[in-house]
C-alpha cells in the first residue's frame, strides 16, 4: 500500500467536530477509549494507523468520533485527556467470522476428512446431540467464549437442525453482546435421521425463530436462511428456503463447490441443474443476500453468474487445507470485485482465530497465485466480512458504527519503547499483528461499548 493511499484515506476520514458538552458527557460517563488505532477504510482494503487517539461513543454504544490526540488538544483544551487504555496494544474493529458451525465446537480438530467422510464420521453424530437443550447450552457457552477470546464480535453461524438449540444460541449471543447472522441448519435427506428435519417442520421452525429474533437489538442479530448444502436438502426444502428468504428479505448462507466427490454427488442428485450454482439459482437461493462458503471449484460461467447476482464469498482456507478440499481462487474474487469475508469454518477449521484464517489465506495465495497483502487480509477479516453480511455499522470506526473493538498486542519492536511505526512501518506492523499469534494476542474485546472479554493476567 502506498503512502499516498494512506494520506488520501486519512483526509477522507476526518471526523466531524463534536461540541464540548457532548465530549465532556462521554468523558464523565467513561465512554472514551484512548489508545493506538488501526482504522479500516470503509470500502477499500486499506488501513490508517493512528498512534494516539480517543474513541468516543454514546450510551447506545454507537461511535461518535475517533479523535486524534493532537486534534483533541486543539479543540478541547480545557478537557482532560483520558489515560491510554492497554498501552502496547493496538485497537481495531472486532473480527467478523463469515462462516462457522456452532454444533461443531466440540469436534474441532477431528481429522477424519475428506469432506463426505468427515461429515459421516465426526459431524452428524455430534450434531445429533443438539436435540438435548442442556448439551446445546454448554456448547453455546463455549462457542461464544471462543469467538470473544479470539476477538470476533460478529459471526455468520450454522446452528444444528434443532429449533430449540438454535433459540438457545440466539439467547446466548444476546447475553454476550455478540452480533450475528444465525441460521437453523436445514437438512431433510442424506444424513442420519437424528439430524434431519422434514421440510414443512423446518420452515415452520424457521418462521418462529424469525419472529423471535430477526432484527433483535437494532439488527445486531439476524436470522439467516441456512440450507446445509444441496446434498442434504430436497428440492422442496430448498425451494421453501428460497421463498422464506424472499418473503422476509433475509440473508442466505450455504456451502458450494468444496470437494470433488461432493460435486459429482450433487450433479447426480440434481440432474436437471446446469451446474452446482444452478442448483441454488433454480430454487431462489442466488441473489445479493447470498453468502457461499468455499467456492473452490466454480467454473468460469459459475463465477460470471455469481458476480452478476452480487453474491458474496466466505473464504475458509484453514478448513480447505484440513479437509484437503482445494484452494479458492482469490484472483477471481479480486478481479471481479466480489464481496468476500473470511471464515474460520470451525469445526473443519482448526481455530476460531480470524488471524489464523488470515495466515492460511496468505499462505495459500502465496503458493498458487499472486500473494494478497496482510493489509487486505486484515480488512477482509473485519470490514470486508461486515460488507459481505450487509452490516454497514460493523467493521468500521466511523461515526454511527457500533463500538465493537478488540485490542491485540503485537510483538513490540526490540529497542523501541512506544508503538510508533518507526522502522517497522504499517505493512510489517499489520503482518506481525495477524501472523505472530504466539505473542500475547487478544487483550480485550468490547461489544457495543461494553467490555465482554479480557485476557487473564
Ligand atoms: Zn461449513
Amino acid at each position: 500500500m502506498g503512502t499516498q493511499d494512506q494520506r488520501l484515506t486519512k483526509d477522507e476520514l476526518d471526523s466531524p467536530s463534536l461540541s464540548q458538552e457532548l465530549v465532556s458527557l462521554q468523558l464523565l460517563s467513561g465512554r472514551a477509549l484512548r489508545g493506538t488505532w488501526l482504522r479500516p477504510h470503509p470500502s477499500r482494503p486499506t488501513w490508517v494507523y493512528i498512534e494516539d487517539a480517543v474513541l468516543l461513543y454514546n450510551e447506545q454504544g454507537e461511535i461518535l468520533s475517533l479523535i486524534e490526540v493532537e486534534n483533541w488538544l486543539r479543540q478541547y483544551p480545557s478537557l482532560s485527556l483520558p489515560s491510554v487504555h492497554r498501552p502496547g496494544a493496538v485497537w481495531l474493529p472486532g473480527f467478523v467470522d463469515t462462516h462457522v458451525h456452532y454444533p461443531q465446537t466440540n469436534i474441532i480438530g477431528s481429522a477424519s476428512g475428506p469432506l463426505l467422510d468427515w461429515l459421516e464420521t465426526s459431524v452428524f453424530p455430534e450434531e445429533s446431540k443438539f436435540a438435548h437443550d442442556q448439551y446445546a447450552q454448554l456448547v453455546a457457552d463455549r462457542f461464544t467464549d471462543s469467538l470473544l477470546r479470539n476477538g470476533t464480535t460478529c459471526a455468520a453461524v450454522f446452528s444444528s437442525s434443532h429449533v430449540s438449540a438454535t433459540d438457545l444460541l440466539f439467547k446466548t449471543f444476546a447475553a454476550t453482546g455478540l452480533s450475528g447472522e444465525i441460521g437453523l441448519t436445514l437438512m431433510d435427506r442424506g444424513a442420519p435421521a437424528a439430524v434431519l428435519c422434514e421440510a414443512s417442520e423446518a420452515l415452520a421452525g424457521s418462521e418462529r425463530l424469525i419472529e423471535s429474533w430477526h432484527g433483535y437489538d437494532e439488527g445486531r442479530l439476524g436470522f439467516c436462511v441456512t440450507p446445509r448444502f444441496g446434498l442434504s436438502c430436497t428440492p422442496e426444502l430448498l425451494r421453501g428456503a428460497g421463498r422464506l428468504a424472499q418473503d422476509h428479505q433475509l440473508m442466505v448462507q450455504t456451502h458450494i463447490s468444496e470437494n470433488r466427490a461432493e460435486l459429482v454427488a450433487t450433479s447426480e442428485a440434481f440432474p436437471t441443474a446446469k451446474d452446482y450454482l444452478g442448483v441454488y439459482e433454480d430454487l431462489g437461493l442466488l441473489h445479493e443476500r447470498s453468502l457461499f462458503a468455499h467456492c473452490i471449484w466454480l467454473s468460469e460461467d459459475e463465477w460470471r453468474r455469481f458476480q452478476a447476482a452480487e453474491a458474496a464469498v466466505a473464504h475458509c482456507p484453514d478448513s480447505n487445507f484440513f479437509l484437503g478440499s482445494g484452494q479458492m481462487p482469490l484472483s477471481e474474487v479480486r478481479s471481479r470485485e466480489v464481496r468476500m469475508g473470511l471464515g474460520s469454518d470451525v469445526g473443519a477449521g482448526r481455530s476460531f482465530s480470524m488471524r489464523k484464517a488470515c495466515a492460511r489465506a496468505y499462505d495459500a495465495s502465496r503458493i498458487t497465485e499472486s500473494a494478497v497483502t496482510p493489509q487486505e487480509l486484515l480488512w477482509y477479516a473485519t470490514r470486508g466480512g461486515a460488507i459481505a453480511l450487509h452490516r454497514p455499522r460493523l467493521g468500521a470506526l466511523e461515526p454511527g458504527s457500533f463500538a465493537d473493538v478488540v485490542a491485540i498486542t503485537p510483538p513490540p519492536a526490540i529497542g523501541q519503547e512506544d508503538l510508533s511505526l518507526g522502522e517497522r512501518g504499517l505493512d510489517t506492523l499489520i503482518s506481525q499483528l495477524i501472523f505472530c499469534e504466539d505473542w500475547q494476542g487478544t487483550e480485550e474485546v468490547i461489544c457495543r461499548g461494553i467490555s465482554r472479554w479480557e485476557r487473564d493476567e
